[in-house]
């Protein structure tokens, strides 16, 4: 191992992309930190931006240009957008490293995550044919014979796509939301989570350098909405990220209420890790148990929307399991993420630092530390340490309802039996997903079954894929995520699914010869 040697830039004033050119907001400035060492980087704001006329931007001159390409020439240029960014990755990891306090396998996961993400959707639209609707099922006979016919069609919407981000993944959270806009036909405004704006700017600028979208189509806020919502309509669609309390403010804003605008709420979920009894201890099972859950404590420090907050463990297995994961984390050595050593860095910001230690505080309520801890670390940096708590009552409310956003997870003892687990792991009020680790069909069936309604995503180790297995908590392009309740309620992503939320399904009912030969299934795509 080798400390890298990380570019720093100088302090930058972070303008947004609106209206054809890049401006400067003109009041009081939000402070952009490095969480490292404390000092400015960067700074953003966005009063002055003409919101309304943003929104008219959009959709009179990005809106159009967009639908007149089809979801082939549009792949094209997700996939021209994948390969512009992923030319500066290495500065882009540099930045992530400076504003948001990420080791290179933390900023790797997100840029890596925007990039493939991109490619991933650009792989889709080959599919979906050269014409400016997508067919939605098979066509259905309604009349007294075949001669009237009914088919659903997706079209896209004539709106544009408010797209709010949470802090911990500037540039994943970004171009997750704008791949599957952009492919849908719908031009996007993007505001990142103010606090780590930087990556999110850089990829910004390189978008509007790279000149592979069409005016209008890509506007981006370098710092809060402001009036942004209230000048939304019918056919406009917001797809917010961020905690449930935001999402709660955003859903009820009320000229969004009353157009019935199209809101999705990604927000917190208190994921669950359950290790069913059957599960061996020394079992590639096991081990992988062991590794996932020590990955999603130490991983951007513990600041993933899909990590794990509660890890559900039979009794008789828990001092072993807490020995064993402790000794897993310890595997992952915290300190600055400018050298490749580190595994761990410092929690995003200073407010970050306060919540996390607040709120590792109020779970020692009901718990013990049994590693780690919320002790300050060092004299500067927002570094915290990652900890591990062991639950004296799995049953106390607060286990199940508050998020520590940071390295911190909760070993709660349960009886082993399956419907114990589906119980106390859908005390949570909803999840992105829900991980676990065991052997029997049986139980395993009737843990599914239990905690799917509760869950957009069950994640299942047994030894048969324990190998092959990707973590719990990467999302990927293909498979939904989101999650009901305490999750927002939303769904994202899932391969072609996740042009819906930006396109409207149309019953067309008529002649099935006009039908099928306008509005059938696309031609097979074009070969490339
Ligand atoms: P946050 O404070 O709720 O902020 C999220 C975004 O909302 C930011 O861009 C923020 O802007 C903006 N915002 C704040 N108040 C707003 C308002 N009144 N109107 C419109 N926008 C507003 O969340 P965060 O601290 O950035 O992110 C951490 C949370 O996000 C965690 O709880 C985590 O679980 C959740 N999260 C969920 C997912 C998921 O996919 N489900 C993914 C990642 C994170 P400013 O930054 O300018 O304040």
């Amino acid at each position: 191992m080798f400390a890298r040697e990380v570019a720093t830039y100088p302090m930058q004033t972070l303008q947004s992309y609106v209206l054809g050119g890049w401006q400067a907001g003109d009041g009081e400035p939000t402070l952009l930190s490095n969480p490292t060492t404390g000092e400015t980087v960067a700074q953003c704001g966005t009063s002055g931006v003409d919101m309304a006329a943003v929104v008219r931007h959009g959709r009179e001159v990005g809106g159009p240009a967009l639908r007149a390409l089809s979801f082939t020439e549009r792949g094209r240029k997700l996939k021209e957008l994948s390969a512009a960014i992923h030319e500066h990755r290495d500065e882009l990891l540099d930045l992530a490293a400076q504003n948001g306090g990420n080791t290179r396998g933390d900023g790797k996961f997100d840029i890596d995550g925007a990039t493939g993400t991109l490619a991933a959707y650009a792989h889709t639209a080959k599919s979906l044919g050269d014409r400016p609707y997508l067919v939605d099922g098979d066509g259905m006979q309604l009349g007294r014979t075949a001669r009237f016919w009914g088919q659903h069609v997706w079209v896209p919407r004539q709106g544009v796509a408010v797209h709010i981000n949470a802090f911990n993944f500037p540039a994943w959270g970004m171009m997750e939301k704008a791949a599957c806009a952009l492919l849908a036909g719908v031009p996007v405004i993007e505001k990142p989570g103010a606090a780590t704006a930087l990556v999110a700017w850089r990829i910004a600028q390189i978008i509007v350098e790279s000149g592979i979208l069409p005016e209008g189509s890509f506007q981006f806020l370098a710092g809060g909405v402001g009036d942004l919502l209230d000048h939304l309509g019918p056919q406009d669609a917001v797809a917010f990220t961020g905690s449930a309390y935001t999402g709660r403010i955003i859903r009820g804003n009320a000229n969004l209420v009353h157009h019935n605008v199209r809101v999705n709420v990604e927000a917190d979920s208190i994921n669950a890790a359950v290790l069913a009894p059957d599960v061996d201890m020394s079992s590639e099972t096991y081990g992988l148990f062991l590794r996932n859950v020590a990955l999603d404590v130490t991983q951007k420090a513990g600041q993933k929307c899909t990590a794990v907050r509660r890890v559900f463990v039979p009794a008789e297995m828990v001092d072993d399991v807490i020995r064993d994961l402790s000794a897993e984390i310890d595997r992952a050595p915290m300190g600055d993420p400018a050298d490749t050593k580190h595994r761990v860095g410092p929690v995003a910001h200073a407010r970050q630092l306060k919540d996390v230690r607040e709120g590792m505080a109020k779970l020692m309520e009901v718990c013990d530390v049994v590693h780690g801890g919320p002790e300050p670390v060092g004299d500067t940096g927002c570094f915290v340490k990652p900890t591990v708590l062991r639950a004296k009552d799995a049953d106390a409310d607060i286990l199940h309802e508050l998020e520590v956003f940071g390295p911190s997870t909760t070993i709660l003892a349960y009886t082993g039996e399956a419907d114990e687990a589906v119980r106390l792991v859908n005390r949570g009020g909803g999840g992105l997903v829900c991980s676990l680790y065991g052997e029997d069909p049986d139980w395993i069936e009737t843990f599914v079954l239990g905690v799917a309604p509760w869950h957009g995503r069950v994640w299942i180790a047994t030894e048969r894929s324990a190998e092959q297995s990707l973590p719990p908590g990467m999302v990927l392009p293909g498979m939904i995520h989101g999650g009901p309740g305490r999750a927002g309620g939303g769904e994202e992503l899932g391969g072609e699914r996740g042009l819906e939320f930006y396109m409207q399904r149309t019953a067309l009912q008529g002649f099935k010869g006009l039908l099928e030969s306008r509005f059938g299934a696309p031609e097979p795509a074009t070969a490339e």
